[in-house]
């Protein structure tokens, strides 16, 4: 586990006015934080930023005691969840789960091991040789995080995971997130332009705007003044 520190972060694509502009974030270690605004203000391309798929313009990625500007995604131990899962449709949910494991050259035993505590952990037991096209929404946004689990990732990223679910799936998965992160106080920075999930979710939540950083406080405090 670790903390991630954004450093006067900056982001510009072309001539244009930047995409992120000075954001400095400290996301303590365990902490759960969320990163909203509307469409375009950037809090996708500040979360591509930590994990290493975009280039960093300006400003330091610190990750535990890591700068990682220079690192490629796979160098920096982190975990990301997409809204589309990323799900392989012809492996049974016992191998999606063990993708990285594998690709990682982990022994059967070992794979083993992890895949079924991670299971355990997600309530997905009963279904690890299903594939991916039988499972509700939710059992395959949980496989999609049992995958991200058994990396023993620093950190969770999570890019609006939940916007292809109807309302009250939603709301369930919203909980389990919530519950799971708690339970494994795993580093979380989780991206939405949903007003209610950024309420509900976060320890802490932070505002963007047009690239700038509007706020950053406990839902509590944003309640108090919005
Ligand atoms: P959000 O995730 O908040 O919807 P994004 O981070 O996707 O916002 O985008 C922030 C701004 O950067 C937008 O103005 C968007 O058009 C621009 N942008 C994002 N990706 C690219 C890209 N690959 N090339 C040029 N501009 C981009
Ligand atoms: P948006 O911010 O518009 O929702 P996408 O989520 O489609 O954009 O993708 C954002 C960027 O992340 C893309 O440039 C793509 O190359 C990269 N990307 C998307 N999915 C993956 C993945 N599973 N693994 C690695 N990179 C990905």
């Amino acid at each position: 586990m670790a903390g991630i520190n954004m450093r006067h972060i900056v982001k510009k694509y072309g001539d244009g006015f930047p995409a992120v502009n000075d954001v400095s974030i400290d996301v303590a270690d365990g902490e759960f934080m969320i990163l909203v605004g509307p469409s375009g203000c950037g809090k996708s391309t500040l979360l591509r930023m930590i994990v290493g798929l975009e280039d960093i313009s300006g400003g330091d990625m610190i990750i535990g005691d890591r700068k990682v500007n220079d690192l490629a995604p796979r160098d920096r131990n982190l975990a990301m969840v997409f809204q589309n899962y990323a799900l392989y449709p012809h492996l049974t949910v016992f191998e999606n789960i063990a993708f990285p494991l594998r690709l990682a050259g982990a022994s059967d035993s070992e794979v083993n091991t992890k895949v079924r505590e991670a299971s355990k952990t997600l309530e997905l037991d009963e279904h690890l040789d299903r594939k991916p096209g039988n499972l509700s929404g939710g059992q395959r946004q949980r496989v999609a995080m049992g995958r991200a689990i058994v990396r023993d990732a620093d950190a969770f990223l999570f890019d609006e995971p939940l916007s292809n679910l109807d309302a009250k799936l939603r709301g369930q998965m919203r909980t389990e997130i919530s519950r799971l992160q708690k339970r494994l106080g795993i580093t979380t920075v989780y991206v939405t332009h949903d007003q209610t999930e950024a309420m509900t979710l976060g320890d802490r939540v932070a505002v963007l705007k047009r690239g700038v950083l509007q706020q950053l406080a406990s839902p509590r405090q944003l309640y108090a003044n919005p």
